[in-house]
């Protein structure tokens, strides 16, 4: 029941689930586009949604609507339930010690300015330094740079060797007694290339410096323990696991959180205010001011369950397979350059055409139903680290099929053709 490589390289691969079941989940992706049907491989963007996930959110509107922790009634209770229940899901996810080390935000872009703006805030000072890699989305650059700006504190880069990998030796030179933070991802949302992170995380604690870790591009890939990797921070966004938009979580360790002062004030997040003071409740509520998104938190809970349901090493097995299949077929089509060959990768195929912007080739694909990302990928400093501004970046999830990759390199090998 493993995907199986036919003899001679890289073949067919067998899902180790139901693939009919698992499309059939997806309302979506019965979707005409152009007359032809939908090929989603957009899922570094932002992933499907099952239409269990999408059920439970009418679920929640329709029978447990109201705001959370302060009113006496039933659908408070039924609400609150609801809503801590799902950060339950996170932690159980995540492998969390404890549900109070799960604070939720809107996705990892506000997760990583609440660790910037509070604990960054605290705890970054004119001759600190941070590490940040070479690989980061823009999320996990700017808010440093704004800290930066107001601290005053200097900002350090992992380069990456030409395959898109972390450079270990060169990380280890930039370790030193000033290194307070190193926030890195996980997975790169332009190259794919999955980082070391057990051991950046490692060599981090070994120099005294706090980890946190990008997971907006693993989560939905591959099994997290935050325990087993101890990060001192992890985010993630549940659109791109499957969940809504508008929602996502920090993990954090808990005495951390507790150390840390409030990024926003307001509503819930106290537990005594006057005019002269104010008490805060411990982590998480100290970080959740006012109305959250309790819905979407909710159908979070869901896609967790859906996915945990299928398995995450099934996904991870599966997927890898398809990575390689995909990958394979696209070093045949003359011309494309693969930016990203890092061994160890996940989802992402990013490569440029000659002969055809990136553009082009997104339009073309795009008549024929296929939906990839074109652009720089909110990742300016990698692409123009491997001479480009951009790249045609298709990514997968564990509903593509080879049927789903054949159709992409088709249509390349078609405009290929077209140039000869
Ligand atoms: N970090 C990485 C690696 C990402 O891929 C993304 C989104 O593409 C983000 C951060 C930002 O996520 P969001 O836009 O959901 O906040």
């Amino acid at each position: 029941n493993t995907p199986s490589p036919v003899p001679g390289g890289i073949g067919m691969v067998r899902p180790p689930f139901d693939i009919n079941r698992v499309k059939g989940d997806f309302p979506i992706l019965k979707e005409r586009v152009n007359g032809k049907s939908l090929v989603w491989l957009d899922n570094a963007a932002t992933t499907q949604k099952p239409k269990l996930v999408i059920d439970r959110i009418s679920e929640f509107y329709e029978h447990e609507n109201s705001n959370i922790h302060r009113a006496a009634h039933e659908l408070a209770a039924r609400a609150t339930d609801a809503f801590e229940g799902a950060r339950k899901k996170v932690q159980r996810f995540l492998n969390a010690g404890s549900p109070n080390e799960i604070i939720f935000v809107r996705g990892t872009t506000e997760g990583i300015n609440l660790v910037a703006q509070s604990w960054g805030d605290q705890n970054l000072n004119a001759g600190d330094e941070i590490i940040l890699s070479h690989l980061e989305h823009h999320a996990n650059i700017v808010p440093w740079q704004l800290l930066a700006e107001k601290k005053g504190f200097k900002i350090r880069v992992i380069p990456v060797d030409d395959d898109g990998q972390i450079r270990l030796d060169e990380y280890g030179k930039l370790l030193n007694s000033k290194t307070k933070l190193v926030s890195f991802t996980h997975v790169s949302n332009a190259l794919g290339t999955v980082t070391p992170a057990q051991t950046i995380i490692n060599m981090a604690h070994t120099a005294g410096a706090k980890v946190l870790l990008d997971g907006a591009q693993s989560v939905s890939h591959m099994r997290v323990d935050v325990q087993q990797l101890n990060p001192d921070f992890f985010v993630f966004s549940g659109h791109k696991i499957f969940g809504p938009t508008g929602i996502g979580a920090v993990y954090g360790k808990e005495e951390l959180l507790n150390q840390m002062q409030p990024w926003q004030g307001g509503g819930n997040m106290i537990k005594d205010v006057t005019f002269e003071h104010t008490e805060f409740h411990k982590a998480p509520g100290r970080f959740e001011a006012g109305t959250g998104n309790i819905a979407d938190a909710v159908g979070l809970g869901a896609a967790i369950d859906y996915v945990s349901r299928i398995g995450m090493e099934l996904i991870n097995q599966y997927e890898h397979a398809l990575l390689l299949y995909g990958t394979h077929l696209l070093r045949q089509v003359p011309g494309l350059r693969l930016i990203g060959t890092a061994p160890d990768k996940a989802s992402v195929m990013s490569f440029v055409l000659d002969g055809y912007t990136n553009d082009e080739v997104g339009q073309a694909l795009n008549k024929e139903g296929i939906a990839v990302r074109t652009g720089h990928h909110c990742a300016q400093p990698i692409l123009r680290r491997f001479g480009v501004e951009s790249t045609v970046r298709p990514s997968l999830a564990f509903y593509n099929t080879c049927a789903d990759v054949d159709a992409l390199v088709a249509v390349l090998h078609k405009l290929r053709s077209a140039k000869r």
